[in-house]
């Protein structure tokens, strides 16, 4: 199957380890996020799985600029058409096509072993232009509205995006749901990585997906809030000891 139903008007494009997911508007269809190089065809074999056509694709909004977010996204601009969105930090990444800045694993032994197998700054993918940057705290006039959130750390360009038709929230590599929610294979700054997945918990959305990792269906701003409490908690007691 090409692509999966997540909720009513969204479908998650599995393309391996990264996922892409479909939104279909009364303006047309959204892509969020573009996988790997070389797997344009898997989202055009998504799109008309959903009886539509690539030309209907309309927007594609990044959460971050990483080989795996970015990598076939000149591909299906050149076919499609689509109007480009990423936020200002990671724009001369994605037009140049990389290298990348450097990503120090997350702790753990696991995510050692996994940032240095997949991930490479050195990687090239082609070039894409972005058309239009993204503003922290903006609501994109797109599919009935996707909010913009600055959630730095995996990334410092990255940005969750909260569809508020569907309430559901598409959170890049804030954190991965690899059996549960967990943390991304690397953090550029994991104190600010930390604060971002704090900062989700203050947002309200029943699904969410991940660039890696199984969509959650209901209740995942509970998830998020009982996953990432403790750091929550960790921060009170930081601040009332200040
Ligand atoms: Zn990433
Ligand atoms: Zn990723």
């Amino acid at each position: 199957m090409a692509a999966k139903l997540v909720i009513k008007g969204v479908h998650v494009v599995a393309m391996g380890f990264a996922n892409a997911f479909l939104i279909e508007g009364d303006d047309g269809l959204t892509l969020i996020d573009a996988g790997y190089p070389g797997k344009e065809v898997v989202v055009f074999e998504a799109i008309r799985w959903l009886g539509r056509s690539p030309k209907q694709l309309k927007h594609l909004i990044f959460t971050h600029g990483h080989p795996d977010h970015i990598g076939s996204a000149a591909a299906i601009v050149r076919e499609t058409g689509a109007r480009t969105y990423l936020h200002p930090l990671d724009i001369p990444i994605a037009q140049s096509g990389g290298p990348f800045r450097p990503l120090p694993p997350a702790p753990g032994l696991l995510r050692r072993v996994l940032c240095r197998i997949f991930f490479h700054p050195n990687e090239r993918v082609a070039p894409v232009t972005i058309d239009q940057p993204l503003t922290a705290g903006e609501i994109l006039p797109i599919a009935g509205g996707i909010e913009v959130t600055h959630v730095p750390g995996h990334c410092a360009g990255q940005v969750a995006l909260r569809w508020r038709p569907g309430r559901m929230l598409f959170a890049g590599d804030v954190c991965m749901n690899v059996m549960g929610l967990a943390d991304p294979l690397g953090f550029e700054n994991l104190e600010e990585g930390r604060a971002s997945q704090r900062k989700l918990t203050a947002l309200s959305f029943d699904a969410a997906g991940f660039g890696h990792g199984e969509p959650i269906t209901r209740d995942a701003s509970t998830r998020f809030r009982n996953k990432y409490r403790t750091n929550l908690e960790d921060v009170h007691q930081e601040r009332s000891a200040a």
